[in-house]
Order: C-alpha cells, then structure tokens, then sequence
C-alpha cells in the first residue's frame, strides 16, 4: 500500500480533476496538504489551485491550508480572499487574524491587525503580539499538530482509496494520450516559459511525463535485455521501471533524450554493475531520435 504522494502526483491529479471539470473534494485536498514538505511546495499547490479556480469550501482553508501558510503577503491575500466572500457571515475568523499577527514584522503592525479583527467583532487576545516569540517555530508547531490530528482521523484512513483513484485516473489519462501529443505535451511544457509559477509547476509535473513517454516508447520491452516486462500493474500496463541514462545526480537531465524503461532486474544489474557495456547498449536506444 503506497503510503505518500509527492507534489507532481498532487499537480498532476489537480490537473487530471480539471480537465474532468469536476472539483476535488475537501478530504482529498486535506490529504494532498498534508503529503506537502514545505512552504514552496504548499506555495505552488496553492497556486495551481487558483490557476483551475477551484473553489474549495472556506473549512478548507481556515482548517488546513492557513497552518501552513509561512508567508506574511499571502496569509494577507488568502484573509482577504475569505473576508471578501464571507463580508454578511458572523464566523469568528479568529485564526486567519491570529496567524497574520504570528507572521507580522512590528509592534505597530501588530496593532492594527488587532483593530482590524476588533472591527470584525473579534476580541484577540492583546497579548498574541508580545507572545509571539519565534512565530515561525510556533507555526511548525501547529502544522505539526494539525499533521498528528490528521493521522488519527478518519479521512487519513481514507489515503489508499485516493493514490488508487490517481492511480486508475493517470493510467487512462496516459493510455488515451497519441504518442504524439505525449511528446507535444512534454516539448511545450519544456518551452513554456510565461512565468515563475508556470515554471516551477511544470518543473514539477514534466518527470511524471517523462516517464510515462518512456514506458509508452518501450511498448512492454525492457530495452536492455529486449524481453517482455515480467508482470503488469493492476491496471494492466507492463510493469517497467525509468531509468536515466546519465544520472540525475550527476548532471543528466530530466529529458526524452535521457530515459530508458527497464525490467526490474535489467533496473538493479545497470546499477550495481555499472557496466559500460550496458551503458552503450541503452544510451543507443534513448528515445530523442524518434522524432
Ligand atoms: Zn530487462
Ligand atoms: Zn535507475
């Protein structure tokens, strides 16, 4: 039973969602926050999240996403986001001012995000500022909190059907997928460059495409020993494993030009033998010349 995702898996099921035009649902986004390592990665979540205009139910934010906000501007943007669309509701929005006031940089600041939530109706302990004291470890603090909450509750329970139904998603994603548009895909997310965002997200997602392209390629056959993959996944695709043919560890890039798939065994003898024998027999069958 697989036991994590990681942030490409998350983007990718936020985009296969999508282009379902359906909503991912609250416990399901309570999961992918809680699979996030950092503030980056919590950061590029979020934006993908405004990038498809999903519209997640406000629990979402004020349980979950506010613990791992570390950003003063974006505790702001996401506040107002919230007050904006909730201005007739007399929820007590206690923790968004409070985490605001956790990650200000003045006295003064402090202050008036005090009157602030005083005009709200909301009485903030005056103390928060002064006891604010190395706010981000009492931010890591809660997040850890909220994370230990998360693993005893029931939706945490609820992780294994989530991977299956990324899983089964990705798989029929990628089978419908041409050859064609797999590679059109993977060359225009190389050459988009419109902005940071875009960057970092598809930085993220592109080893995923990769590695599907790889697989697609090899049709089954390991391509160093030229037999049939031993088994097939529960989906029914041949099980292969993506290799880089120069190591990303030293240097290679994450690119069509640099994988090959391999049987499991072929996978475990290229890296234990190093043999340069091999090395020359998958570097000539990488796939960047099948253009
Ligand atoms: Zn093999
Ligand atoms: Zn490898």
């Amino acid at each position: 039973m697989h036991t994590a995702m990681d942030l490409s898996e998350i983007i990718l099921y936020l985009d296969l969602i999508k282009r379902k035009g359906k909503q991912p649902l609250i416990d399901e986004l309570d999961m992918m926050v809680y699979h996030l390592d950092n503030h980056d990665q919590v950061k590029t979540f979020y934006n993908k999240i405004k990038e498809h205009e999903f519209r997640p139910p406000f629990a979402f934010y004020l349980k979950t996403l506010i613990h791992f906000i570390e950003d003063y501007e974006e505790c702001v943007s996401l506040k107002n986001k919230i007050l904006a669309t909730q201005k007739n509701s007399k929820r007590p929005f206690t923790k968004l001012f409070t985490h605001q006031i956790l990650l200000c940089k003045s006295e003064e600041e402090a202050l008036s995000i005090l009157q602030e939530a005083s005009d709200y109706g909301l009485n903030l302990d005056e103390k928060l500022w002064v006891s604010k004291f190395d706010s981000l470890e009492n931010i890591k603090k809660k997040q850890e909190k909220w994370k230990n909450e998360m693993e005893n509750s029931e939706v945490y329970n609820k992780f294994s059907n989530l991977y299956e139904k990324f899983v089964t998603m990705k798989s029929s994603y990628f089978k419908d997928l041409s050859d064609e548009h797999l590679k059109n895909i993977i060359v225009e997310q190389q050459s988009d460059e419109r902005n940071v965002i875009t960057r970092q997200i598809n930085a993220f997602t592109r080893k995923i495409y990769i590695k599907e392209y790889a697989k697609k390629m090899a049709k089954g056959i390991c391509q160093l020993c030229e037999e049939e993959a031993p088994f097939s996944d529960k989906q029914g695709n041949p099980f292969l494993e993506v290799h880089h043919i120069k190591y990303l560890s030293k240097g290679g890039k994450d690119e069509i030009g640099n994988v090959v798939a391999l049987c499991p065994n072929c996978h475990r003898r290229i890296h234990i033998l190093e043999d340069t024998e091999d090395f020359k027999k998958i570097s000539s069958k990488n796939f960047s010349y099948l253009n």
